[in-house]
């Protein structure tokens, strides 16, 4: 692989590493067909965030804002896992096959990561498939007509909005993770929204190697150890491939010398 975009020393780092985090965010499905958010054709060039990604857009207009997601959960429901997610659930499986751990702690909602077979998953910013009850906090099933069948209030998307704390389950994992990873990288995400903008952070001051992989460096990138400039589907098999070529004893894959 003569011209790897990313640097010998990752793959070594990876080879070596017992404990691998990755954060993901809209840009790991966006090769899916998924649109970003702040790309400029993604879904928030058109809407605006704050009608239809607070409590407060949901409670001035809940039929827009259901509806947003009904069309967005159909988009996911079209669409299939692409190259990227597969290879962070291959190098999970061999990661763990070689007795160390893995978590993809991801800002997504579609799902993605689950069916290309990656089982350590946890959903920061919860999830399109989910449904509970403003009022009650019970979860409605995929049949719901909007209205809770235990107490009658509204249902809402079990996503996490703007101003709303994460599901601290999700999170203490995550940054668990971070804190403790020898290896962490970012990918498809413009590291913005605080607080998962701040887990790769976290995994370097923790002493982890930390690299993005993006095609677009995003805002964090001059604080972490390597970018690897290009899109997740493409970059992330190649990275898996150099480093399962180490394993089999191949040496690290890469002509660059660094
Ligand atoms: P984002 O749209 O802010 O960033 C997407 C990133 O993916 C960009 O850095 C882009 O360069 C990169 N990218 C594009 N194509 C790629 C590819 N093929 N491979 C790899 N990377 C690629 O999305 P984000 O970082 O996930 O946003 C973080 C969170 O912000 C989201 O989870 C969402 O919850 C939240 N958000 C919410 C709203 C809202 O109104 N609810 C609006 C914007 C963001
Ligand atoms: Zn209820």
């Amino acid at each position: 692989m003569p011209d790897a975009p990313f640097s010998s020393a990752l793959v070594a780092r990876l080879a070596d590493a017992r404990r691998v985090a990755v954060l993901t965010g809209a840009g790991v499905s966006a090769e899916s067909g998924v649109p970003t958010f702040r790309d400029p054709d993604g879904i928030w060039a058109r809407m605006r965030p704050e009608e239809l990604a607070s409590v407060d857009g949901f409670l001035a207009n809940p039929d827009l804002v259901q509806a947003w997601y009904a069309h967005r959960r159909e988009t996911v429901g079209r669409v299939t896992p692409n190259a990227g997610h597969d290879a962070l659930a291959r190098l999970e499986a061999a990661v763990e096959a070689r007795g160390g751990t893995f978590l993809v702690a991801t800002q997504n909602v579609d799902g993605l990561h689950q069916r290309a077979g990656s089982r350590s998953v946890v959903e920061l910013h919860g999830s399109l498939a989910r449904q509970f009850c403003i009022a009650c906090g019970t979860d409605a099933d995929g049949e719901t007509d909007g209205t809770c069948v235990a107490c009658g209030g509204r249902v809402r998307p079990g996503v996490v909005w703007f101003g709303e704390a994460l599901p601290p389950e999700a999170w203490d994992a995550a940054e668990n993770a971070a804190s403790r990873a020898d290896v962490f990288l970012t990918v498809g995400t413009s590291a913005v929204v605080y607080p998962a903008a701040g887990l790769p952070l976290v995994a370097k001051r923790a002493g982890a190697y930390v690299a993005e992989v993006n095609p677009v460096p995003s805002d964090i990138a001059g604080a972490l150890d390597e970018v690897v400039v290009g899109t997740s589907g493409a970059v992330l098999p190649a990275l898996v491939d150099a480093v399962e070529a180490v394993w089999a004893g191949g040496g690290t894959n890469s002509a660059d010398g660094r």
